[in-house]
């Protein structure tokens, strides 16, 4: 990250005052930090400015916030905030601008991949919704509390970035969001998960500045893995995800259960409900078999399920750049739901946030 390069030759404890200044403080610009000498604010002012130029759009409830973050060369990067009803605030983030993925329900992937984003650049989405927070309240529980990434891009294949990034979230001088509050959204890259397996956060590892200058972070752990599954078929699947068609279903499961036995967690399954495409008796008892092959290591948490999946509402919105797919009728879910609690699952139907923006599933998009 640029800032590790910009204080290489400061000494130690400037990297806690920079890191407070910008995450607990949330100056907007370097003059206001008031402890920095002169000459690095002026360094870090050019080399590193703490505004953030964003489009910003309120959905009518006001219960979710889309942003469009204007990059460095022009592009948009989009993050919605959703406040949910027991207080938490949750942020969805890009990884990428567009997508390379190309699954044919989805509005990002129709765009095909403009780039990935830096980890400066995923982290300013997160600061600049905690920015609107503050302005609230100075009440932590006005603060963002969960990070999800499943807005823009393919985030396993932004694996660098977005792992910084999640070290620096987790990061108790910095966000201090616990590592088990960040979920990755994937449609399951496998040789992604089984690096991730092996790269548990831990506490001497950090944000920025050599390892022994670096506090502790919130929580040692893995993030949570949600996979897109959306179809237990694998015919199916290479046709609505063209990634079924390189990884079949069988090497994701040998990466879900490797990710599974190193790392003790959960995989969550993610599951769109289509109409007439994924939503038979069939699709959902192939479900709960794909689901159920996945068995509890012996050190997960008792006191909760360990299968669960997400079964999201397609949102009908109208584009003529994407086939239009049309949600599942509420019965269909509610077989679902009943077929995957009897195969002891559970299974949530996924609310929705942020229609009336376009900030809902599938609907992030770089708008030209
Ligand atoms: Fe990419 Fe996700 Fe859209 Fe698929 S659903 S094209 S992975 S953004």
């Amino acid at each position: 990250m640029e800032l590790e390069e910009i204080l290489k030759d400061e000494p130690a404890f400037r990297i806690e005052q920079v890191e407070k200044a910008i995450f607990q403080d949330l100056i907007t610009n370097w003059d206001k930090a008031s402890n920095l000498p002169k000459a690095l604010k002026e360094k870090l002012n050019k080399e590193l400015p703490l505004e953030i130029k964003a489009d910003v759009l309120v959905s009518q409830k006001g219960i979710s916030i889309k942003i469009a973050l204007l990059l460095k060369d022009g592009l948009k990067a989009e993050a919605v905030l959703m406040r949910h009803k027991a207080g938490r605030n949750t942020v969805c983030v890009s990884s990428q601008v567009g997508c390379a993925m190309g699954c044919i329900f989805c509005l990002t992937g129709k765009g095909g991949l403009r780039r990935s984003l830096t980890a400066w650049e995923i982290i300013q989405q997160v600061l600049f919704f905690e920015r609107i927070l503050k302005t609230e309240g100075p009440e932590r529980s006005r603060r963002i509390t969960n990070i999800v990434f499943m807005g823009m891009g393919e985030p396993l294949l932004n694996y660098d970035s977005v792992l910084l990034a999640i070290n620096i979230l987790n990061n108790k001088n910095c966000f201090g969001i616990s590592v088990r509050k960040i979920s990755i959204s994937t449609v399951g890259i496998p040789w992604a998960i089984k690096k991730l397996a092996k790269e548990k956060i831990r506490p001497a590892s950090n944000a920025f500045g050599p390892p022994a200058l670096r506090a502790g972070v919130a929580n040692a752990g893995w993030p949570n893995l949600a996979v897109s599954l959306h179809t237990a078929n694998q015919t199916l699947r290479a046709k609505i995800m063209p990634i079924a068609k390189n990884h079949n279903l069988d090497e994701l499961s040998r990466a879900i259960d490797f990710y599974i036995k190193e790392t003790g967690q959960r995989v969550i399954f993610e599951y769109l409900m289509l109409k007439g495409i994924n939503d038979s008796e069939k699709d959902a008892f192939d479900l709960a078999q794909f689901v159920k092959q996945f068995k509890a290591p012996a050190n997960f948490r008792a006191g909760k399920n360990f299968h669960f999946v997400n079964l999201i509402t397609y949102n009908d919105f109208k584009s003529q750049d994407i086939l239009v797919f049309k949600p599942s009728f509420k019965e269909k879910v509610l077989m679902f739901k009943e077929i995957l609690s009897e195969s002891g699952i559970d299974a949530v139907q996924r609310y929705k946030f942020g229609e009336d923006i376009k900030g809902a599933c599938g609907q992030l998009a770089y708008e030209k």
